[in-house]
């Protein structure tokens, strides 16, 4: 679902508060700030959800209308509707007429003081519930493995039905499709109601109060507060104190210690500078040791007709370069069943440049013995 639920303890902000239960109360004055892409998924859910109610018979609704709908919206949309299909199929072979539950509001307020969420579609069979979300954002690949946000919204459901049914297994799944990540989880429901007891429901309370440690992790890029946060600058800032032992050089292990804090201590030092810009140019604060200046910027032309104007006046017309749109620019134009059927054998993703990254990503290791020399590391 997109993020507009408003619970304090919101099952989307359940990784941050699950790690650091201080930090509810902590940024709780700091205000929300809307951005296009949570506009993007707003539209991409609307329609979403317009098309599985469609589907499935469900009570009508009007198609929505919003400026992001484009041709990779509808196809990913549908392809959404597709999949909860297939999930239907497979629960039908057992209980021929499994409840649906589009858009349903999930209740996990026996676990979390008023907590609450919206799963985007719930099937509840003999046996087993799945809850399944969409999310339409392309910046971080999001696992249904152990997810926080889709355990509360099982809990939820679990405590709605469980009257109804006597459900064992819960199959959560993640339908993100600009990340071609579908990926799904199975668990029971023993194990969510043990995690509830003995992991939530103590940093829930934590979390309410707020108590408990700051702890940064990686979930401090959700966090209102994260440019500003003293223990996430103070673990960054630990990092620069290392004390490293002699000899001069960094033995290997030490590098890899380093490889480990990188992607943190880069964003923790872009989202102070960024912070810290923006009040300088928004409320003309001033920074002990800095100034505003103009960055870099690139010559322009002023207007472009007037530009060809003068130069065919001059005798110059050849002054045009044609260019062939862009992969991402045609397959949005074309749709990607229609882009594929059209370039088929004419688009290839060559391997990309490599990089270092934890042994606990999901894209299979580079044989560097077969990529041989087909790779050199430039700065460009
Ligand atoms: S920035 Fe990180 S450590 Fe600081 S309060 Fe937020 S989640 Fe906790």
């Amino acid at each position: 679902m997109p993020p507009n639920d408003h619970a304090l303890l919101s099952a989307s902000s359940a990784h941050r508060w699950l790690e650091c239960p201080p930090s509810v109360l902590a940024s709780l004055e700091v205000a929300d700030t809307s951005s296009a892409a949570a506009e993007q998924g707003t539209a991409a859910h609307e329609l979403a959800e317009f098309k599985l109610r469609r589907a499935l018979h469900l009570n009508p609704t009007v198609r929505p209308v919003s400026d992001w709908h484009d041709a990779e919206m509808e196809t990913h949309t549908d392809d959404y509707v597709a999949y909860i299909q297939q999930v239907l199929s497979s629960v039908r072979e057992s209980t021929p007429d499994p409840l649906v539950c589009v858009e349903q509001r999930l209740d996990f307020s026996h676990v979390v003081p008023d907590g609450f969420g919206t799963g985007d579609c719930v099937i509840v069979a003999d046996g087993i519930i799945h809850v399944i979300d969409l999310k339409y954002g392309a910046g971080v690949l999001v696992e249904a493995e152990e997810n926080p946000q889709l355990k509360l919204y099982a809990l939820g459901a679990l405590h709605a039905f469980e009257a109804l049914y006597e459900v064992g297994e819960v199959v959560v799944h993640i339908f993100q499709p600009r990340r071609d990540n579908v990926t799904s989880w199975a668990t029971t429901a023993t194990e969510l109601t043990t995690w509830a007891e003995t992991e939530v429901a103590p940093k829930a309370e934590l979390a309410v109060a707020g108590e408990g440690e700051f702890c940064p992790g990686a979930w401090c890029q959700f966090c209102k507060i994260a440019p500003t946060c003293r223990a996430r600058a103070q673990a960054n800032l630990d990092l620069a104190r290392f004390e490293f032992a002699p000899p001069a050089e960094l033995t290997d292990s030490e590098i890899a210690e380093v490889l480990a804090q990188l992607p943190q201590l880069t964003k923790w030092a872009s989202d102070v500078e960024a912070y810290a810009t923006s009040l300088a140019v928004n409320q003309g604060k001033t920074w002990d040791g800095f100034k505003l200046v103009a960055g870099r910027s690139i010559r322009k032309y002023t207007n472009e007709s007037k530009v060809v104007e003068a130069l065919e006046a001059a005798g110059c017309t050849d002054v045009y370069d044609q260019k062939l749109r862009t992969i991402t620019t045609l397959e949005k134009q074309l749709g990607k069943k229609r882009f594929a059927e059209i370039l088929a054998g004419l688009v290839v993703k060559p391997a990309g440049k490599p990089c270092l990254v934890p042994i606990t990503d999901k894209r299979p290791a580079l044989d560097v013995r077969d990529a041989g020399s087909e790779f050199t590391l430039t700065d460009n």
